[in-house]
């Protein structure tokens, strides 16, 4: 057993948006550039410094805004010319930052959430104002949760409160890790002490396409325009909240599977430079959004189901033997076979098979020969079908 932190990011709609937030908003992003600036000038990362260097002319410039927001600017300001500092060394940015967001950021003395009366207090510079939200069904499971850092932002939709949560987690110990391939229409789990390999098929390439087409078809009705664009941004959200909502699905039937074994790897992904097959497999309609986008969601259920995840690195996972460790190579329509023992197998199978290898050996489980009767065929493929891409996406 050891204790985990998940993190959940949750968003608050404000139901209406009181007098003078967009003055706040403009303040706020004013101090902000103020403090970029002094960064800038004298190369400051440090947030105490920052702070130190310059509360006391920002406190008389802003005598009524509660001094929290000033903390939280030269928090900001601190991660900004971090994040900028990293890009200009890479010869990505040029010249000074400037923030141009409407964000505020706040800490835990500048606002209080109640959930069960759906109404935020906020600490403003006219003092303490009453928000209330739209209340969502799913922010219920968020009551025990502890509240974090909060970020009020405004977008063309209203303003919201993205709040951070957090919850302690009692992770068990891993029988052992059902490594998990991702594909463009397919997840492989790999079930090892069961011999089995589990194939769910996505359909997402469908989903993916039946928006290209869509899309495509606006582009050439519609070639300039505000109207061309609303609506390639509206089938856009809509694209993003399908995969989502079959991610949450598709996260749960993973977790599932995974809970007997108590351990998840998946591919670390900030690792993909190094490898070619995941470059080839992000380079298509399948974007790093999706993969992370899922991972995050596999991570999060499957600790809050006391299930162990760990990241292993992608490069070769399919073109190694898992059981002998030498080349292998293609051998038909996905199918790759290894030239050393003979072994052979679909290309999901090997990437599933080669991932759980790796979580074991990280966690110091040498897999026994014994473990292996697989070589010889001793293993199957289930698959499942349990989504349809039949929905109609209108
Ligand atoms: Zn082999």
């Amino acid at each position: 057993m050891s204790l985990e932190t998940i993190k959940l990011t949750v968003k608050f709609k404000l139901k209406t948006i009181p007098d003078g937030l967009d003055d706040f908003f403009q303040t706020y992003r004013g101090i902000v550039n103020f403090l970029i600036t002094h960064a800038f000038e004298n190369n400051i990362t440090s947030f105490y410094r920052l702070k130190k260097e310059t509360y006391k002319s920002l406190r008389k410039e802003y005598p009524e805004l509660p001094s929290h927001y000033l903390y939280t600017a030269c928090q900001m300001v601190t991660s900004i010319f971090k994040s900028f500092r990293k890009r200009k060394k890479k010869g990505k940015a040029k010249g000074k930052p400037v923030f141009k967001k409407e964000v505020i950021m706040l800490d835990d003395h500048l606002f209080k959430l109640d959930l069960e009366k759906g109404i935020i207090k906020l600490s403003t510079p006219n003092g303490r104002i009453q928000l209330e939200f739209c209340p969502a069904k799913y922010h219920e499971r968020f009551k025990d949760w502890k509240v974090g850092q909060a970020w009020l932002v405004k977008t063309p939709k209203g303003v919201f409160l993205n709040v951070v949560f957090s919850k302690e987690v009692e992770v068990r110990e891993p029988e052992t890790f059902v490594g998990v391939d991702l594909n463009e229409n397919n997840v492989t789990l790999s079930l090892l002490p069961s011999g089995e390999f589990v194939q769910i098929i996505t359909h997402e390439r469908e989903i993916r396409t039946g928006y290209y087409v869509k899309r495509r078809r606006i582009q050439r009705k519609l070639r300039t325009g505000r109207k061309r664009k609303e609506l390639l941004e509206k089938y856009g959200e809509r694209e993003r909240n399908r995969l989502i909502d079959l991610y949450h699905k598709l996260a749960n039937k993973i977790v599932e599977f995974a809970e007997k074994y108590g351990g998840i790897a998946l591919e670390d992904l900030t690792e993909i430079r190094e490898s070619i097959r995941y470059s080839a497999k992000m380079n298509g309609r399948l974007h790093r959004w999706s993969f992370r986008k899922l991972q995050s969601i596999i991570e999060y259920k499957a600790k809050l189901k006391g299930v162990r995840v760990v990241f292993v690195n992608p490069a070769f996972t399919s073109s190694l033997c898992p059981v002998c460790g030498g080349k292998l190579s293609p051998n038909g329509h996905r199918v790759l076979k290894c030239s050393n023992c003979g072994f052979e197998a679909d290309r999901d199978v090997v990437g599933s098979w080669n991932i759980s290898l790796r979580a074991l050996k990280m966690w110091g489980v040498t897999v026994p020969p014994e473990g292996q009767p697989m070589k010889t065929g001793g293993w199957k493929v289930i698959r499942y079908n349990y989504f349809t891409s039949s929905k109609s996406s209108e």
